[in-house]
């Protein structure tokens, strides 16, 4: 019988954690949004600039119309230097002392293509908006990220837990839904995320609570054009939710909202307290993956780009833990035809059919080869308690199997994964 060691209890956010405001105009015809933003920003080691990730001008995005722009970067009245090494990347000098702290203020613009299959998309009736402003690439055990963007469908981004102070201003007769507490009209608060992402548009909502296990308002907005039932939706996501802290841990946030945008389709899109799920056969599968990503991705960040599996592969183990089952051609594939799972996005960017499959189905043939599915859940319990808030590195999650599962490491180097 085996039974799982006690959990330490997970650490707060670090204290020296960036503070943003972001403003956010979404404009009546809803091809544009304008914002600005000021960022509080402590580094833990010296540092002589500042880079912020301008994911919106990635190939992928450009390609779909999306543009984000950037005005002059302020600190204490002064224009900062800024340089733009690459079309993602804003690179401001400064010099700063480990601990000391500097506040920034950047405008920026960002343009919004109908029907993008990407993040920053405009729909009938409302946007959604994922990594669509300039935010801080800071890894305080590594220093700043400059990943190349991914040139396929997938995320590159790492980003510490923040805080974020949010207010949205859209169109009348539009309702926001945005990542964090709604504190006011037009107004929320994220407290430890690693990114917001709003919606603007005509939703239906619905809201029940959850326990998971402390209390937590999930909320449901479905686009008025989208075919979905909501409260089915809702029902999905509050069992994800409940399910999934059972298996990882507590829930940390107080808010879980799931937008279902019309356009979609079999995808969804994670971002910490907020999920866009598309209108899909498969809905349920995709709430189960997105909200596993709340613990593995949200909670405890990775490098997207240098290793995708980490997220990845652990979102699809969560969401089979709630009765999904992998693609029979995965599951009945021998394991020797997954090698690669622990590769970067610079290894998938020209096998886009081969990531999904073999850092999602690979990642996870490969957790299941270290035995009972118990085990490998202990083990990752106890990975999201000590990793809480944290940017983790393979290593890490390697640590945790091999404390629960004795040579874990070495049984999973013939999958490619390695720290
Ligand atoms: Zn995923």
């Amino acid at each position: 019988m085996f039974a799982c060691p006690a959990v330490p209890p997970s650490p707060p956010p670090r204290i020296d954690r960036p503070r943003y405001e972001v403003n956010v105009h979404v404009d009546s015809d809803l091809k544009e949004v304008s914002g600005d933003l000021t960022v509080r920003f402590t580094p833990n080691r010296p540092t002589q600039r500042l880079v912020f990730r301008l994911w919106p001008n990635g190939p992928l995005q450009e390609r779909e119309g999306t543009r984000l722009d950037v005005g002059d970067a302020t600190a204490g009245g002064h224009t900062l230097h800024a340089a733009r090494p690459d079309p993602t990347t804003l690179v401001l000098r400064v010099q700063l002392r480990a601990g000391e702290t500097i506040a920034v203020h950047l405008p920026w613009r960002l343009r919004v293509p109908l029907d993008a299959r990407d993040r920053v998309s405009r729909f009938a009736a409302g946007v959604r908006l994922g990594s669509f402003f300039p935010i801080l690439a800071w890894d305080p055990r590594r220093g700043w990220v400059t990943d190349p963007p991914a040139k396929i469908l997938g995320e590159s981004s790492t980003t510490p837990a923040s805080d974020f102070d949010v207010r949205v201003d859209g169109p009348s007769g539009m309702e926001a839904l945005v990542s964090g507490t709604r504190v006011g009209t037009d107004h929320w608060h994220a407290h430890g995320v690693r990114d917001v992402a709003v919606a603007v548009g005509r939703f239906s909502v619905f809201t029940a609570i959850a326990r998971a296990p402390r209390p937590v308002t999930v909320v449901v907005g479905v686009a008025r054009s989208a075919q979905v039932e909501g409260p089915n939706v809702l029902r999905m996501a509050v069992r994800a939710l409940e399910r999934l802290s059972r298996l990882y841990g507590a829930y940390p946030w107080k808010t879980y909202t799931v937008v279902v945008p019309p356009d979609l389709r079999s995808v969804g899109i994670e971002y910490p307290t907020l999920t866009f799920i598309g209108a899909s056969p498969i809905l349920r599968v995709i709430v189960d993956h997105e909200t596993a990503h709340q613990w593995f991705y949200s909670l405890v960040g990775n490098d997207q780009a240098r290793d995708p599996w980490l997220d990845e592969a652990l979102a699809t183990w969560g969401q089979l833990q709630l009765g999904s089952g992998l693609p029979g051609s995965i599951a009945t594939s021998p394991s020797s035809e997954f090698q690669h799972v622990g590769s970067p996005m610079s290894y998938w960017n020209t096998r886009q059919v081969a990531y999904f499959r073999e850092v999602y189905g690979g990642g996870v043939v490969a957790l299941a080869s270290l035995g009972q599915a118990r085990r490998v859940n202990c083990a990752l319990h106890h990975y999201a308690a000590r990793n809480a808030y944290g940017i983790a590195q393979p290593g890490d999650l390697l640590d945790a199997l091999n404390r629960i599962i004795p040579g874990a490491e070495r049984r999973l180097r013939r999958f490619g994964i390695r720290r």
